[in-house]
C-alpha cells in the first residue's frame, strides 16, 4: 500500500494499493492493460499540488503517474510552437519557453506538472493555460485508446475543461502543444510592468508569489482553495451597494468576485480553523495544513468559512482542489 499523503499538496489522504509511473507510450498501454485485467481503480497524479483524499483505504486505487519529460522547441514563422511531454514541472517549461517569446510568463511559478496544467485549465496575472494551448494528446484510460483534442475540443473556461467536468477521470493527458509568440502581443501583468523579456517577467511573477503565498513544501496547501464566484446581477448590485469596495468583474453569466476579499471580510484570513488547519496569514485564499490533518478536519474547516461567507454575503464559494473520496 502507499501512503496518499505524499501524493497531496496539502498533505491529506489515507492509503492506496499502488502507483504506476509510465515514461512512453509502451509503458502507458502495458498500465492500462494492467489495470483492466486486475480490475484496478486507476487516478492520474501528476505533482498532486490540487489533489487531496479521504482518510480511508482505497483499496483498489492505483494512481497512474506518466513521468516522461521530454520537450521540443521549434520556430514556424512569427511563432514558436512548443511540444512537451506531461511529466516535466510547469514550472520548469515556463523557464525553457520564455527564452524564446512571449505567452507562458505570467504563469511562472505554479506548481504543478505539465499534464494537469489543461485539465484546470491554470491562470495567473491575466493569463490561463487556454490562450497558448493548440492541441493535448493522451489515452482513454478505460479503452486504452490513443486521443488528440485540438484547443477548441476541450471547453476551457475559469479554472476548468472537459478533464475536470464532463470528461472527468477517463483521460491520461501525455503530451502538449503550445504556440508562443516571438513578439509581446498582450499587455504585461501589472506586477511585472517595467520588465522586457519574457525571462524577466517570470522572474518578477516569482517573487511576486514567492511573498503573497506560503510555501506548499513546508505549509501544506493546494493554492487557492476556493474558487472566486460568480453571482447573479441581482444579488451582485445587492453586495455592491453594502460593499461598494469589493473587488468585482462583470462578465457573462454574471460578476465575478474576489473569494479572498469575502473571506477578509468575515475576519477569518490567519484564522487558525481547528488544530491542523488553518487559513495562511499570507492569503486568504489558501487553507494549509501542518501535515497532521485528517480529511474531515479539512473539510470541518471548509465548511466554516464557506458557512461565514454564506451568512455575511449570501454567496455560496465553492472549493477548488480536487477531492478523491475511497468510495468513488
Ligand atoms: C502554492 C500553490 C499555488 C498555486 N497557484 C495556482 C495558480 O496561480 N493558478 C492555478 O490555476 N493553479 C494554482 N495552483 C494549483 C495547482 O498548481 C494547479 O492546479 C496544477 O496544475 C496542479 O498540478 P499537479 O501536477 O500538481 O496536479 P495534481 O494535483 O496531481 O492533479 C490535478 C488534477 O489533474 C489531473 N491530472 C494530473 N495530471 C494529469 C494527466 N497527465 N492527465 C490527465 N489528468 C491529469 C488529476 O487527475 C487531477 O484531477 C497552486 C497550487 C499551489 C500549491
Amino acid at each position: 500500500m502507499i501512503d496518499l499523503k505524499s501524493f497531496s499538496g496539502l498533505r491529506v489522504g489515507g492509503s492506496a494499493f499502488d502507483v504506476l509511473e509510465m515514461k512512453n507510450a509502451e509503458e502507458v498501454e502495458k498500465a492500462l492493460q494492467i489495470i483492466a485485467k486486475e480490475g484496478l481503480r486507476p487516478y492520474v497524479i501528476g505533482e498532486g499540488t490540487n489533489t487531496f483524499w479521504d482518510d480511508g483505504v482505497h483499496e483498489k486505487l492505483v494512481l497512474l503517474k506518466y513521468t516522461g519529460s521530454g520537450i521540443n522547441i521549434y520556430p514556424r514563422g512569427d511563432e514558436i510552437v512548443v511540444e512537451a511531454e506531461a511529466g516535466m514541472i510547469w514550472d520548469e517549461l515556463v523557464g525553457r519557453v520564455s527564452e524564446y517569446g512571449w505567452g507562458v510568463e505570467a504563469l511562472a511559478g505554479i506548481p504543478g506538472s505539465v499534464g494537469a496544467a489543461p485539465v484546470q485549465n491554470i491562470g495567473a496575472y491575466g493569463a490561463e493555460f487556454v490562450d497558448v494551448c493548440t492541441y493535448i494528446s493522451g489515452y482513454d484510460i478505460n479503452t486504452g485508446e490513443k486521443k488528440i483534442w485540438r484547443k477548441d475540443d476541450c471547453g476551457f473556461g475559469y479554472r476548468k475543461s472537459i478533464f475536470n467536468t464532463s470528461q472527468i477521470g477517463k483521460y491520461l493527458i501525455t503530451r502538449i502543444q503550445l504556440v508562443i509568440a516571438r513578439d509581446r502581443q498582450h499587455p504585461l501583468p501589472r506586477e511585472a510592468i517595467d520588465a522586457h523579456t519574457p525571462l524577466e517577467v517570470a522572474l518578477r511573477i516569482r517573487a511576486v508569489r514567492a511573498a503573497k503565498l506560503p510555501d506548499y513544501k513546508t505549509e501544506f496547501n493546494c493554492g487557492s482553495y476556493f474558487k472566486n464566484p460568480v453571482v447573479e446581477e441581482a444579488l451582485a448590485d445587492d453586495i455592491l451597494s453594502n460593499f461598494p469596495e469589493a473587488p468585482h468583474w462583470p462578465q457573462e453569466g454574471g460578476v465575478k468576485f474576489s473569494a479572498g476579499y469575502l473571506i477578509e471580510q468575515v475576519d477569518l484570513k490567519s484564522a487558525q480553523l481547528n488544530d491542523h488547519v488553518r487559513i495562511s496569514p499570507k492569503h486568504a485564499l489558501v487553507m494549509t495544513t501542518d501535515g497532521a490533518a485528517t480529511c474531515e478536519e479539512l473539510l470541518t474547516a471548509e465548511d466554516i468559512v464557506k458557512s461565514a461567507v454564506y451568512k455575511k454575503f449570501g454567496i455560496e464559494i465553492s472549493r477548488e482542489p480536487n477531492y478523491i473520496k475511497s468510495t468513488n
